[in-house]
């Protein structure tokens, strides 16, 4: 039984001390490949070479992410675009991300709905799939997306409303989830009504979850198998059968072909 990572940042500075031992864990957790997301222009860089270091493994998603808009410069926002531009086509640069919209940043409020209007654009144009982070703004990001044509979306650790799920749903959207399908209540109800075809599995590592089983560990890939584990109970089905959807899921969604 393989499982997918579709959604963790590698370059975050905490796991620097500790990258190798990661991707080791990983691989012995049967985690084929992970989809490491970028957040700025420096993690964007970082993120290339990993995907050097370890290939077939570890793919890329570069963007801005909202929490990073507030340190932005414009010379940033266009070099991190020119980056992009120059890796679209590259085998392991698979999407734009993680980009969105975050309510508890209300005071950049309009620069982050700038940033992000680019990046869909920057989607639309070189015809990539999007990787979107959506905390308290679901309703508006979902409305947002008819105006864009971008290849695929994928609302990461989607929470809540059940309103925007169920139009997220009709339009083909995916969804991942992480960790929180252990523990949380709210989220087990998403991975109950988003089908099986449409879901995927994330870490968002290295977040650390302070509910047991996690109790602030630092979050890494090896803790997929655990969460394809509880989505195969809120599903009713074998864990083996939901990992190899997810892993066709993760095919389909970012069209590569994984060592399975
Ligand atoms: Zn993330």
């Amino acid at each position: 039984m393989k499982f997918v990572d579709a959604h963790v940042h590698l370059s975050d500075i905490e796991y620097s001390d500790c990258l190798d031992e990661i991707i080791v864990d990983a691989k012995e957790s049967n985690v084929a490949a992970l989809v490491s997301n970028s957040m700025d222009l420096k993690t964007s860089i970082d993120t290339l070479k990993l995907v050097e270091e370890y290939p077939g493994l570890v793919y890329a998603a570069l963007g801005i992410h909202p929490w990073n808009v507030q340190t932005l410069k414009d010379e940033e926002l266009m070099k991190t675009k020119e980056l992009i531009e120059q890796h679209t086509g590259d085998k392991s640069m698979i999407a734009i991300g993680e980009i969105g919209l975050d309510f508890k940043y209300m005071s950049i409020w309009d620069k982050q709905l700038a940033v992000f209007t680019e990046m869909l654009q920057l989607a639309e144009k070189l015809g990539l799939p999007a990787i979107i982070h959506s905390r308290g703004t679901t309703v508006q990001i979902v409305d947002m997306l008819s105006s864009y044509k971008v290849r695929r979306i994928l609302l990461h650790w989607f929470s809540n409303p059940i309103s925007a799920l169920s139009k997220a749903i009709e339009k083909g959207y995916y969804i991942t989830e992480g960790a929180p399908t252990i523990y949380s209540n709210g989220i087990r109800d998403v991975v109950r009504r988003v089908p099986l075809t449409n879901l995927l599995t994330e870490t968002d590592g290295p977040v650390r979850f302070f509910k047991a089983p996690f109790n602030g560990a630092r979050t890494t890939p090896a803790f997929i198998p655990a969460i394809v584990k509880a989505m195969a109970e809120v599903k009713g089905m074998t864990a083996i059968d939901v990992a190899e959807q997810i892993s066709r899921n993760f095919e389909d969604f970012f069209e590569v072909k994984l060592n399975l």
